[in-house]
């Protein structure tokens, strides 16, 4: 399969006429091409998106949030369609893509359609004079985003920023474009007005960046690794674009002993190895309380032996591929300097790879690891892993816990459990991070703010926070001098 560039609501091919290759994670076999977009490529898509800005900036909220319930309801037709496919893209369990990523693709349409219906400016009443705010547009967006959560994560930046008034152009992560694709499809059957959704396909180095350094792109929205998010900075800042970064997170899981044990466990489990611990929320650090040190680690161990490795295709599959032969290898990288750190891998490590027959054998696979005894200073507890692999820690008391916790460069999330609310509320208010769920991991109200701090990014997304960033607040002050 050949997948285009969509570009003033046509598909064309790229100028460049080259290709990258597309791998199914699961079978390590290439199935699809996309185009590698050169400099013109990207020319046509701001220019395009430019060209759109006006008329579909002066629509009323009411009538954009109309569109994005078209968008959604044409999304909602190929539910299990998106959901293969983000499966065969990304190598995720069948039914992972289809309970998340499938059905907060199309909720993020339907949650930002109705927020829209309800906006309002705001005013502000002088002793003399009335301010009103109102939000305008703030032109062209270049929407940037990584393969683990492919359309959950576009849907979540297209959906306010063409909502608020702006034309966009999405950059696909190269890996996993196919769900890209299929969004446009939908934007073209139900006839969006053509220039407002854009996509150029390609890699970071030479679409993404050419996006975000084009004069002509206003607003950057990127999801992705700490490194390349430094790097879109450089380029943006000096130009006063409105920049969002969500990137990287090494986010711990605070383990109390008044803990529900069974509850915990499976909670922790699931936070860690979810989507094959390839989620940038996921708690890849383990903190336990000494006094039950013991008892969940033995737990923990077992309800991570017990989870299902398989084909992404199969309905019972808990784990499923990693999405690229270089992402195992850095992975398989940590997992070796583990040892050298001084831990022991509990379950897992080096050596034990996990055989797959017939048309999985060449894929990415990989055993989950849980390490203990890591220095709580080793690289592999402070740097961000991003695959199944966690390290285990024992703590006492409240304060070192949250020591620990905010023991990396990075702040992203962080989870506590415990019975104690008042403890769990506690901890979760000192820990330097953006998000801390007690008790849940991923519990999402798409009303909250989502986004971290420290090197876990600038900015946040979600609800009203969302509506901001893809905005300018305009305010009029007007002073009445007439008698
Ligand atoms: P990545 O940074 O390699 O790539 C992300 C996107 O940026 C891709 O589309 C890529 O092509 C593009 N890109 C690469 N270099 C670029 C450049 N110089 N200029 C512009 N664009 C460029 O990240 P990844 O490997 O795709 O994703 C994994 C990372 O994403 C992890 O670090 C993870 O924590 C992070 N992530 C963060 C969040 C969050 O919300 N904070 C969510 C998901 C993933």
């Amino acid at each position: 399969m050949e997948l285009k560039n969509y570009i003033a609501g046509e598909f064309k091919e790229s100028l460049s006429g080259e290709w990258l290759d597309v791998e199914e994670p699961a079978t390590g076999r290439k199935y699809a091409k996309v185009p590698l977009s050169n400099a013109e490529d990207v020319e046509m898509a701001v220019e395009s998106a430019r060209s759109a800005r006006g008329q579909w900036g002066d629509l009323s909220f009411e009538e954009r949030s109309d569109w994005l319930t078209r968008i959604a309801d044409g999304l909602e037709l190929r539910r299990e369609e998106i959901a293969s496919l983000e499966s065969r893209d990304t190598g995720k369990p069948i039914t992972l893509a289809r309970n998340v990523d499938a059905e907060r693709s199309i909720s993020n349409f339907r949650f930002f359609a109705e927020m829209l219906k309800n906006h309002r400016g705001e005013e502000f009443e002088m002793s003399d004079a009335m301010n009103y705010v109102s939000s305008k547009p703030v032109g062209v967006g270049a929407l940037i985003t990584p393969w683990n959560l492919p359309l959950y994560l576009l849907s979540w930046k297209v959906a306010p920023a063409i909502g608020m008034g702006n034309t966009v152009i999405c950059k696909p992560s190269e890996l996993t474009p196919m769900t890209a694709n299929l969004l446009m499809e939908v934007i073209d059957e139900i006839g969006l007005p053509a220039g407002v959704v854009n996509l150029v396909h390609g890699d970071g180095g030479g679409a993404g960046s050419r996006l975000v350094g084009h004069p002509g792109v206003d607003l950057v929205s990127f999801t992705g690794g700490t490194a390349t998010g430094a790097e879109v900075a450089r380029t943006a800042a000096p130009q006063f674009k409105k920049i969002s970064l969500e990137l990287g997170g090494k986010n711990a899981s605070i383990v109390f002993g008044d803990c529900d044990l069974d509850a915990t466990v499976k909670g922790v489990t699931r936070s860690a190895f979810l989507n094959q611990g390839q989620v940038c929320l996921c708690g890849s650090r383990v903190l336990v309380e000494r006094s039950i040190y013991e008892d969940f680690k033995h737990e923990f161990v077992q309800s991570v032996e017990d989870l299902r490795i398989g084909d992404p295709a199969s309905e019972d599959t808990e784990l499923g591929a990693i999405i690229s032969r270089g992402h195992l290898e850095k992975v398989e990288g940590y997992v070796a300097l583990s040892i050298k750190e001084g831990g022991v891998c509990l379950t897992g490590g080096p050596g034990s790879s996990v055989s797959m027959e017939d048309r999985l054998k060449g894929g990415n696979w990989m055993r989950p690891v849980v390490v203990e005894g890591l220095p709580v200073d080793s690289r592999c507890s402070t740097e961000e892993i991003f695959g199944p692999m966690v390290t285990i820690h024992p703590f006492d008391g409240e304060e070192m816990a949250i020591e620990i916790a905010n023991n990396t460069r990075y702040g992203l999330a962080g989870s506590v459990w415990t019975t104690d609310l008042e403890k769990g509320r506690r901890v979760a208010e000192n820990m330097r991070t953006g998000m801390v769920w007690v008790n849940t991991w991923l519990h999402r109200d798409l009303r909250t703010p989502f986004g971290g701090v420290k090197d876990s990014g600038v900015g946040r997304e979600g609800g009203k926070w969302s509506l901001g960033f893809f905005s300018e607040p305009l305010n009029v002050c007007i002073k009445d001098n007439s008698d």
